[in-house]
């Protein structure tokens, strides 16, 4: 990626690509690895701090490179647990969301793919205000760059989950550029394991992504166990009915020996009824045969304009275990801090309009 000096961006660059990147300047294969490890080790966001190159050298790199750093806009800690809520901009003014949350086995970062999205979810905040763009992997390693800058080096992210603003597989290139980023040994190193995506349902590229031999974690978008209530708050439905969906996950698993996982927004009056429990069982019970599903269930975010309030995940869990179907209650951290995913950027550029 090049900015308006046409500089090209390094933070987004795989070893190899960092090579071809690097190669005018006739750099020798050892200083490629000692600049991707600057950028993904130590995480430098400034070529004057690459203390083993020598100085002319290091002038060359910031006359014709430069590293992608977006900054905090705003920051909301909670006062109950020690989750962060940031609000990122990004070098073109653009703003995205991201929370660090803390969990007993480690700490997650939960990042954005997009500026905005075009998914077009009823309950979602981002989705009135469309797409604006895509990330690219070094806007989305820069959101966990910064977190990791506050907190000393043992108190490192050490999960992600995409499951910030935008639809991870509407911007399938730059998140798979990330997601190899991520886990590149000579890098950061991270176990795509520790990694979730989530996705509202985009069957051709869960097929995709099914062919890569990724070891992470698919999670589906389901809030609704029939295809009339759900293309009602998820437009994605219509495209890609839940008999299409459902199969793709099967697929996925056959594919990559990885188990779906499904969320659930429990949304009262909509979607939380013991009828709707029975329907979700029947869907699921075809999906991974001989295995009891599992679904995660999410205490709904109240958002503004969208008239949705949140049913009773606890009551809902019951009705899905009589039917055999695992359920966890996702528990609710930094309730204190609780604007819904997208709330922040939405306030942000209400402010921004109505100064304007
Ligand atoms: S819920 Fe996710 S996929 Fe749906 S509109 Fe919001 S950001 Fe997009």
């Amino acid at each position: 990626m090049s900015n308006a000096n046409q500089k090209t961006e390094l933070l987004g660059l795989l070893p190899a690509q960092l090579a071809d990147a690097l190669a005018p300047l006739k750099v020798p294969a050892y200083r490629v690895q000692q600049i991707f490890r600057w950028l993904h080790q130590r995480r430098v966001k400034d070529f004057a701090e690459m203390t083993d190159l020598s100085k002319q050298f290091r002038m060359d790199l910031q006359n014709q490179f430069y590293i992608n750093q977006p900054k905090i806009k705003q920051k909301l800690a909670s006062c109950i647990d020690n989750t962060v809520k940031y609000l990122y901009q990004m070098q073109d003014g653009n703003c995205v969301e991201a929370v660090r949350m803390v969990y007993h086995h480690g700490v997650t970062a939960c990042i954005s793919t997009q500026v905005g999205c075009r998914m077009g979810c009823k309950f979602c905040a981002s989705a009135p205000l469309g797409l604006v763009r895509n990330l690219t992997a070094a806007e989305m390693l820069g959101q966990i760059d910064l977190m990791d800058a506050e907190y000393p080096e043992e108190e490192r992210v050490s999960g992600v989950v995409l499951m910030g603003i935008g639809e991870p597989l509407d911007n399938y290139e730059n998140v798979l550029q990330f997601l190899r980023l991520l886990s590149c040994q000579e890098g950061r190193a991270m176990s795509l394991r520790h990694v979730t995506l989530s996705t509202c349902g985009l069957v051709p590229k869960i097929d995709q992504l099914a062919k890569e031999g990724l070891a992470l974690t698919l999670s589906v978008s389901l809030h609704s166990p029939n295809d009339a209530a759900r293309s009602a708050l998820m437009p994605v439905n219509r495209k890609y009915p839940l008999d299409q969906l459902l199969a793709a996950c099967g697929d996925y698993f056959r594919k990559t020996g990885r188990r779906v996982t499904f969320e659930y927004a429990v949304i009262r009056g909509e979607n939380d009824s013991p009828e709707a429990a029975k329907q979700l069982a029947q869907r699921l019970r075809p999906v991974f045969p001989g295995m009891r599903p599992h679904v995660n269930l999410i205490p709904v975010n109240p958002v503004q304009d969208t008239g949705f309030c949140a049913g009773s995940a606890a009551q809902f869990r019951k009705y899905l275990e009589q039917e055999g179907v695992n359920a966890t209650v996702r528990r609710t951290l930094g309730e204190d801090i609780q604007a819904a995913c997208g709330q922040l950027r939405r306030n942000e550029m209400q402010d921004h309009n109505s100064n304007s």
